[in-house]
């Protein structure tokens, strides 16, 4: 498997310093959602710098391609990112992503604000999370959700390198789906739904499952992977790890989600 944009991993404390009314970010951009609920969605992604399992190797995200460095993010206030999002060509779906969001604990003050005041003809919010951090303050969020004339989802991936950790108990009564990942791979943790998981939570989620792809090269610096680039995709794995989803999804009845953005050859 081809490992990129390593980083180390982040923790909780290494952002504790920052003003309550900044973000740690590594991009604001536009684009359409590829994956999950909102796939095929034009949408505003703010990427969060860092993630606890950054190192990738070892923490069951060797397959991930993101770049969220932490040492690379630039600290914005949350007024900075607002007028970023607002340059930009308006899309009713706000993706908040990294890196893992949850380690940051402002991002909860930085939903409120947008649920509570609107931001630029956006319908939806939805964040991304690995579900291994959940900051105290999302303990007061479901009443923010509950006014707001705005739809709020989480994404929940979980991540395993060999058994998967027990979602944070911060995140258990929020309005959550679930995206697994599949892997073709007999030895991989992804070769199996952890079905068990879904028993842990407060009420019965969305479950999306989403075939890995796997890569022959690492993707250039600047460089948007696409599934048209002949040789960057390892066709056979990732053919492999597509069959494995579709046997999952007809004996679970679960939702089958592809990443269309390597299809559309955006970010
Ligand atoms: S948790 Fe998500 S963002 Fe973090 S390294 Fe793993 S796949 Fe990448």
């Amino acid at each position: 498997m081809i490992t990129q944009n390593q980083d180390t991993n982040a923790h909780v404390g290494q952002y504790l310093s920052f003003p309550d009314h900044a973000l740690l970010v590594t991009s604001i951009f536009s684009t359409i959602q590829g994956e999950g609920p909102f796939a095929g969605t034009p949408a505003t992604f703010i990427r969060l710098a860092g993630c606890n399992r950054g190192r990738k190797i070892g923490m069951g995200c060797s397959f991930c391609d993101t770049n969220f460095k932490i040492n690379e993010g630039t600290l914005m206030t949350f007024d900075y990112i607002e007028r970023q999002v607002e340059k930009l060509a308006s899309a009713p779906l706000l993706v908040i992503t990294g890196g893992e969001p949850f380690l940051q604990k402002n991002v909860v003050g930085f939903l409120k604000r947008v649920l509570g005041a609107g931001l630029h003809g956006i319908k939806n919010i939805q964040i991304e999370s690995n579900g291994d951090c959940g900051p105290e303050e999302l303990l007061t969020l479901n009443q923010d959700i509950n006014a707001s004339k705005m739809g709020f989802t989480i994404v929940i991936s979980p991540k395993a390198e060999k058994t998967f950790r027990p979602i944070h108990k911060n995140l258990k009564d929020m309005p959550s789906v679930f995206k697994f990942l599949i892997s073709g791979d007999e030895s991989s943790p992804y070769f199996n739904i952890p079905y068990d998981y879904l028993g842990t939570y407060n009420h019965l989620p969305k479950v999306y499952l989403s075939p890995l792809t796997a890569y022959n090269r690492p993707v250039s610096p600047g460089e948007i992977a696409d599934a048209w680039t002949p040789g960057l995709i390892n066709v056979e794995e990732t053919r492999r790890n597509y069959k494995r989803a579709i046997k999952l999804c007809f004996e679970y009845n679960f939702q089958l989600s592809l990443q269309t953005h390597l299809f559309l050859g955006v970010e």
